[in-house]
């Protein structure tokens, strides 16, 4: 029903999916899955991919080990793994008469307000000409501090920006279970998540593929930010022929149906940030003053985290370090040690120049 009532759809494929153990491409596969993605464009949903692959198909033409890659030598593969992967899927695409253009993303695409808003633009236009977005991330040019790392996440970002309804992730596990299920027999599929932070607690979620980045952790970090988007997402298994079909068919996958959300697109934006640059310590008054709608005010503040600039994301934490809410920050790390425990009617004294009263204001900010 979820599958049926949802118009946007993104669906993220792993490296597994497209590569075999053997290093050979899954191509009855990869016609399967076209096939799948004719038969929701029929019923007029908008379609979304996110592939992997780029470094997997890149050490099959160069006859790396990706284990021994370092990450330069992995940008130069992923670069020339890229162009395999887009020729794959022009090739099997074509043949089902579905136009596909390329994407490739960095993290400051998603994570800077502006540049996100141009890419669900292009989103829409693509839509609007009948072409199938395939996703990547930029891996030529992204470095560890810079980069998603994974695709699941990077999937739930794109999900996020474009107002999706769903997020499909093909995986080669059914989807989540309550213990490691190569290690335990009696590990159990969970089919629901309805309440993310209460149903997920004591559930194994380390473990990776041979080619993939992300492993159970980073589904659920995906899961995370579909929630809080008021996107539902599927963890199946993809391995299957049809797996599209499959969810459809059989459902069994596990799925975290978001709680609804009424955030507009900014706040939504802003609660799905993937790397806040700092976080600010406050007291149990601000706190209070939060819960009930006012702004972050300097006096509030106890102490400050990291190095960001004005307008950077930050995390507000309470006094015993919970996470209380998301928010953009009107002033940089260095000004907020200069003004934090004053008034706000004596920062213009200490910074020497007129500024925003509020370090958060409630606009900019989302409570989590
Ligand atoms: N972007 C990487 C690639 O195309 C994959 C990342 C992941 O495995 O999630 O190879």
């Amino acid at each position: 029903m979820l599958l049926k009532n949802s118009k946007i759809i993104v669906i993220k494929i792993g490296s597994s999916l497209l590569v075999d153990k053997n290093r050979e491409i899954r191509n009855r596969w990869l016609s399967s899955f076209a096939q799948d993605i004719k038969k929701l464009k029929s019923n007029n949903k908008k379609v979304i991919i996110v592939s992997s692959g780029a470094i997997a198909l890149g050490c099959k033409k160069m006859n790396y080990d990706k284990a021994n890659l370092k990450l330069d030598k992995s940008q130069a593969i992923a670069s020339i793994g890229q162009i395999e992967l887009m020729n794959l899927f022009s090739q099997t695409f074509s043949k089902y008469k579905i136009n596909i253009s390329q994407i490739l993303l960095t993290l400051e695409d998603t994570e800077e307000r502006r540049r996100s808003i141009n890419a669900k633009r292009t989103f829409e236009n693509l839509f609007q000409l009948d072409y199938i977005p395939v996703v990547n991330e930029n891996d030529t040019i992204a470095t560890t501090e810079i980069k998603y790392g994974d695709n699941d996440r990077l999937a739930s970002r794109v999900a996020q920006i474009t107002n999706a309804d769903l997020l499909i992730l093909l995986s080669d596990v059914d989807g989540l279970f309550t213990k490691n299920p190569k290690i335990f027999k009696d590990a159990k599929l969970i089919k629901k998540i309805t309440n993310f932070n209460r149903d997920i607690k004591n559930i194994y979620i380390k473990g990776k593929t041979e080619f993939g980045s992300g492993g159970m952790d980073t589904k659920i970090e995906a899961a995370k930010i579909c929630n809080l988007a008021g996107s539902n997402m599927v963890i199946a298994n993809g391995l299957h022929l049809n797996p599209i079909d499959q969810i459809d068919k059989k459902n069994n996958c596990t799925w975290f149906v978001s709680k609804v959300t009424k955030l507009d697109a900014r706040k939504k934006w802003i609660i799905s940030s993937i790397s806040p640059k700092g976080k600010l310590i406050i007291d149990d008054g601000a706190k209070k003053a939060l819960k009930n709608g006012k702004s972050l005010l300097a006096a509030g503040i106890k102490k400050v985290l990291g190095n960001f600039k004005k307008g950077d994301h930050v995390k507000v934490l309470d006094k015993k370090g919970k996470e209380f809410a998301r928010g953009l920050s009107s002033f940089s790390s260095d000004e907020i040690n200069k003004i934090l425990g004053c008034h706000s009617n004596e920062i213009k004294k200490i910074l020497g120049y007129i500024s925003k009263s509020e370090v958060v204001h409630k606009d900019d900010m989302v409570k989590i």
